[in-house]
């Protein structure tokens, strides 16, 4: 914290009072840190695929490649350009809902509705991959005020996850119930499992399992940004368990409530 004083005076130079301002540097500086580490990490994100496209560009016009090798070498340069566009993609995204230009649309709405929606989104991958995909879904009407799209996009995400860390033939589940004034929702999958060394940083920025990306594609962002739309914008929370080769929970609670009923109740509550 950084305190400065100012003494007030009247005209005849009489003491009026002293005022004082108090600012909270920490969070300034932690803001600059984040950004700082922020680019930083972005920067080395895309040197990576960039380095790659331009390795494999410089042996092409080389010029001894046979055809079969540089038919090669152009699979590998759009695999790289495809993971540069996801990256670009995904840090967008997640830049436009932080940072608050995306605005945020909160309405009255039932969250089985969401879920089933987010439901019908992943069915077809999980066929694809004939997976045993099942909603169990509460029987009772769970009121929430939230963005639609915003939440739909985070269940997603961890549903699209579900499917993509799972082996063939595996389960993915999606449920829902009401737990005190809170909606609860698992993600459950039979799949890869996260090890426990992983798992405090499972939400962090382009972090992603080492054992388990040998050939899944992704970018390390989307639980970033599940984990920001679940706390920061709809003030729930997120936690993960997992055992390797077993497979991974992820647990979502949403305050219950419509905004009419809140204001109700908050007329209601002794002042
Ligand atoms: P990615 O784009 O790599 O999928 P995410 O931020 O969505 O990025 O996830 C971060 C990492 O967490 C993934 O790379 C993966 O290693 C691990 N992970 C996420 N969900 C699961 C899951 N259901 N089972 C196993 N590992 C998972």
């Amino acid at each position: 914290f950084r305190a400065i004083a100012t003494n007030l005076f009247d005209e005849n130079q009489a003491l009026l009072g002293t005022v004082i301002v108090v600012e909270n540097i920490g969070e300034e500086t932690n803001e600059k840190e984040r950004h700082a580490e922020f680019v930083s990490s972005v920067a080395h994100e895309l040197k990576t695929p960039m380095a790659g496209i331009k390795a494999y560009i410089e042996m092409l016009l080389d010029g001894d490649c046979e055809e079969e090798e540089a038919e090669e070498l152009y699979g590998f340069i759009n695999e790289q350009i495809d993971r540069l566009t996801r990256l670009v993609n995904s840090m967008l995204n997640l830049a436009r809902i932080e940072s608050g230009v995306v605005e945020i649309k909160r309405h009255d709405c039932e969250l089985n509705d969401i879920l089933k929606s987010a439901a019908d989104v992943i069915s077809p991958n999980a066929g694809e991959k004939d997976i045993t995909f099942t909603s169990e879904l509460s029987d009772l009407y769970l009121p929430v005020h939230v963005d639609k799209d915003m939440l739909g996009q985070a269940i997603i995400n961890l549903l699209s996850n579900a499917v993509k860390y799972t082996p063939h033939g595996h389960e993915v589940r999606l449920r829902s119930r009401m737990e005190d004034n809170t909606a609860v929702i698992e993600v459950r999958d039979t799949g890869m499992g996260i090890p426990e060394n992983s798992l405090p940083h499972i939400f962090d920025r382009f972090y992603r399992v080492p054992e388990n990306n040998r050939s899944a594609a992704g970018t390390g962002l989307g639980l970033a940004l599940v984990h920001f739309i679940v706390t920061n914008v709809h003030n729930g929370s997120i936690s993960v368990q997992s055992v390797v080769n077993k497979g991974t929970c992820f647990t979502v609670t949403i305050p219950l409530g419509h905004k009419e009923q809140k204001k109700k109740k908050q007329l209601a509550s002794p002042v």
